[in-house]
């Protein structure tokens, strides 16, 4: 499927890139929620997380450290939160997974 993600992912649409390798790209959330809200995501087209096999599970191991890596570069390593929403229900509205990165105010507690 075409997403969003997708076309960033290819140079398509614009994005502000605060990581990028073979497999994996960083980008800054359009609409931050936290002045820290990063996008981690694998170039490999995968909807979401429900649609991970074993053969991706390195792109997993690589997007978190990744996340600890930009945590410190963002200086959110003493408190940030890193969650994929999974389906509609969970509030995902792009079919590419990816990772949030959020930090640098006090998070509300509870996730529901
Ligand atoms: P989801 O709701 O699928 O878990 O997360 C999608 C995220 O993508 C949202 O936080 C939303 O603000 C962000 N987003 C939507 N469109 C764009 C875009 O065109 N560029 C960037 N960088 N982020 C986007």
């Amino acid at each position: 499927m075409t997403t969003i993600f997708s076309k960033i992912i290819q140079g398509q649409l614009p994005a502000e890139k605060v990581f990028e390798n073979a497999r994996i790209l960083a980008i800054k959330d359009l609409h931050p929620v936290a002045p820290v809200h990063i996008l981690i995501m694998p170039k490999k087209n995968i909807p979401d997380l429900q649609s991970l096999e074993e053969e991706d599970l390195p792109l997993l191991q690589e997007i978190f450290l990744v996340a600890k890596r930009l945590a410190k570069e963002f200086k959110v390593e003493n408190g940030y939160r890193f969650l994929t929403n999974n389906g509609p229900l969970a509030g995902q509205t792009i079919f590419h997974l990816h990772f949030h990165l959020i930090g640098g105010k006090q998070l509300t507690h509870g996730l529901g």
